[in-house]
């Protein structure tokens, strides 16, 4: 009997303990139901729904591409845990990802088509990159700062993006061997938009660019260009970084 009581109390004891632990871990609920953190895809199912096609992100294949894109993985790890939060994030070398918003908003507006061929100037993390990849033919894009465009291109690389071309280099002057390109996507600010890059516009192509001073607000900027006549539309105002290299000069 003696054994029996003994044996109750032990089993009783281990329970309670596990059950605390499992409590204090915020592994079940109050109800008894279990709690899990939400994985990261989704994290970004919340961020579609909640920071994209609530700001009137309405293009379906757009929010597709951000609902695919791991944007963790574009990340250093140690900011990671921020990567589907409605702000940019740090990316050393004092650049940052854009926020996600930013991201699909300035691919809305260049209208993606599957035939395109996309320049994009401010690689910064690849993030941007890989979301035009999934809806065009072929991105080429450029980053100024060497650390960045070798991690960018590894991430790349890895989660298999065979159709970006990664450049280290000032993106002032385009990429005029693979010119022209339907879409021109420019994510650092220039005060003024560099003419290489509107010569190098295909006819009927269409250039995003935040336009305006250094550690200012500036103006997301649409350019398209019909029968060789450039027509220019103000679209929001934005804060970006600044265009460094040729375009400071
Ligand atoms: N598109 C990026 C992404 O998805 O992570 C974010 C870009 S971040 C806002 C701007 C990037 O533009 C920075 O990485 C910066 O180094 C780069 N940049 C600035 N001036 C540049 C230039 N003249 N040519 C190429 N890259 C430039």
């Amino acid at each position: 009997m003696e054994g029996t009581t003994l044996r109750l109390m032990l089993v009783f004891s281990l329970v309670l303990l596990c059950s605390l632990l499992l409590s204090f871990c915020g592994y079940r609920t109050q109800d008894g139901s279990p709690v899990t953190e939400p994985g990261p895809s989704q994290q970004r199912e919340e961020m579609v729904e909640s920071q994209l096609k609530g700001r009137g992100i309405a293009n379906e294949l757009v929010l597709e591409a951000m609902r695919k894109v791991p944007r963790h993985l574009f990340m250093p790890p140690e900011v990671r845990q921020y990567a589907y939060i409605d702000s940019p994030v740090p990316i050393g070398a004092e650049q940052t990802i854009s926020q996600p918003y930013i991201v699909a908003l300035m691919t809305q507006i260049v209208d993606p088509k599957p035939q395109d061929r996309v320049l994009e100037v401010g690689t910064g993390s690849g993030y941007q990159a890989a979301v035009l990849s999934e809806l065009v033919r072929e991105v080429f894009t450029i980053e100024i700062i060497p650390a960045l465009a070798q991690r960018a291109g590894k991430a790349l690389s890895e989660l298999g993006y065979d159709g970006v071309e990664v450049r280290q280099g000032d993106g002032y002057q385009g990429w005029p061997e693979k010119s022209p390109f339907d879409i021109i996507l420019i994510t650092a600010a220039p005060e003024e938009i560099p003419q290489p890059l509107i010569d190098q516009l295909a006819e009927r192509g269409r250039l995003v660019v935040p336009v305006g001073p250094a550690g200012d607000i500036q103006t997301l900027t649409l350019l398209t260009k019909v029968k060789g006549q450039i027509t220019r539309t103000s679209i929001t105002s934005v804060r970006f970084v600044p265009m460094t290299g040729e375009a400071q000069r």
